[in-house]
């Protein structure tokens, strides 16, 4: 009998841990590496927004309408610990200085919140918990005999003709592996030094939870808003099914920091969000702000993500990049990788728009 495949997963967020998932659910044995904690990062403090055919113009269509669908198997085979709902979708704007014109239809917005159309429909868009869903993948990969171990992936083993055959950690412990997997989200530009891959770039964003209990009902919306000073922001905001809403806005490029513990808010961010959902929304105005946060999202130069082989090193893989999308595709991403290292070909979708190969590797000096 062939023994069970070791599979190193670097990086504990929602991609690494579907891989984990799915690569477990088939009898191989994934480990994720992860520096900080589980969902620590992006996958712990994203929307959480899924939308079955928001791509359809783009190279992502075929993998988000997979991962669709995989998010309701999933919420249904594995007890929906993560609040996986499915909920309308409205677009609409808000100018910071026009008079409040009383209740709309809507109470708990603010009578400057003019409501412009509807962007989807239960069909087509849903909602789950980021953190719940990242940590509950995680454990249901566990259940399945996938090991969690704590450390900080410094470089690879390589064999003499060089294929990779393992992870070297801070601290000097070697992890080997039959397949090691770059997920490490913005990070993973840090694996650049060791493979020939393409720069991956991180994007701030800020949101806050607001405790809402009933007050905002199961419907998302996507609204520009311009402030006093003229500038648009492009709020989202998804009512949670634990009676939390979440918020975002005020997107920069900055730096990420080495250790993703350090990441920190832009200066008056959560000012300005605070005030901005003060003006748009009497029920935000009241409720309590369970959290403040600040995450980055990976981002590639051509904005596709990176799935699939590392180009031209034996036991390298690569699983990053997801940007907006990261939620809703990890699912499709894992079951796809899981494919790739245990069949030898992704079949419930094309890798090939994905292909680490399309884009300059960075120059590992
Ligand atoms: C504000 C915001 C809102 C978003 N909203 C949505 C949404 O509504 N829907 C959607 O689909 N997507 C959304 N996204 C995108 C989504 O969150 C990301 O694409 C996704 O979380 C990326 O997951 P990841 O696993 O690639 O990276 P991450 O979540 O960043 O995970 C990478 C992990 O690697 C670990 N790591 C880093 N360095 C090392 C190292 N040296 N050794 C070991 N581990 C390491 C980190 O600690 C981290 O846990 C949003 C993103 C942001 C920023």
């Amino acid at each position: 009998m062939s023994r069970a495949k070791r599979i190193v997963i670097c990086g504990g967020g929602a991609i690494g841990v579907a891989i984990a998932y799915f690569c477990s659910r088939r009898g191989a044995r994934p480990v994720v590496i992860e520096r900080h904690a589980v969902a620590g990062a992006a996958s712990g403090k994203s929307g959480g927004f899924l939308a079955f055919d928001w791509c359809r113009d783009s190279a992502l269509d075929q993998l988000t309408r997979r991962s669709f669908h995989l998010h309701a198997d999933l919420a249904a085979e594995l007890g929906n610990p993560w609040g996986y709902r499915r909920l309308a979708t409205y677009g609409g704007y808000a100018i910071e200085n026009d008079p409040a014109l009383g209740p709309g239809p809507r109470p708990w917005l603010a009578g400057r919140v003019a409501i412009t159309g509807r962007l989807g429909s239960p069909r087509t868009t849903a909602l789950v918990e980021p953190h719940a869903f990242t940590m509950g993948l995680m454990r249901a990969a566990q259940a399945h005999g996938a090991e969690l171990q704590r450390g900080v992936i410094a470089g690879l083993v390589r064999r003499p003709g060089g294929a990779v055959v393992g992870v070297v950690l801070e601290g000097g412990e070697l992890v080997e592996a039959d397949a090691v997997i770059i997920a490490m989200g913005p990070w993973s530009t840090l694996a650049a030094q060791w493979l020939p891959l393409p720069a991956v770039f991180g994007y701030k964003g800020h949101s806050l939870v607001f405790d809402t209990g009933e007050t905002i009902p199961a419907e998302a919306l996507f609204l520009e808003y311009q402030e006093a000073s003229g500038e648009v922001l492009t709020p989202e905001l998804f009512p949670r099914g634990d009676g939390t809403t979440w918020i975002c806005a005020i997107s920069t490029a900055r730096p990420v920091p080495i250790d993703p513990a350090d990441v920190a808010p832009d200066e008056g961010a959560y000012a300005r969000l605070e005030a901005m959902c003060r003006n748009i929304s009497p029920a935000l105005a009241a409720a309590p702000i369970r959290t403040r946060q600040a995450c980055f999202r990976p981002v590639t130069e051509d904005g596709l993500p990176l799935i699939g082989r590392v180009p031209g090193v034996d036991g390298a893989y690569v699983a990053t990049g997801h940007s907006v999308w990261g939620m809703l595709n990890a699912p499709a991403t894992g079951e796809a990788m899981a494919e790739l290292i245990l069949d030898g070909a992704a079949r419930q979708v094309d890798l090939a728009p994905f292909a680490a190969g399309r884009l300059r590797a960075l120059d590992p000096a």
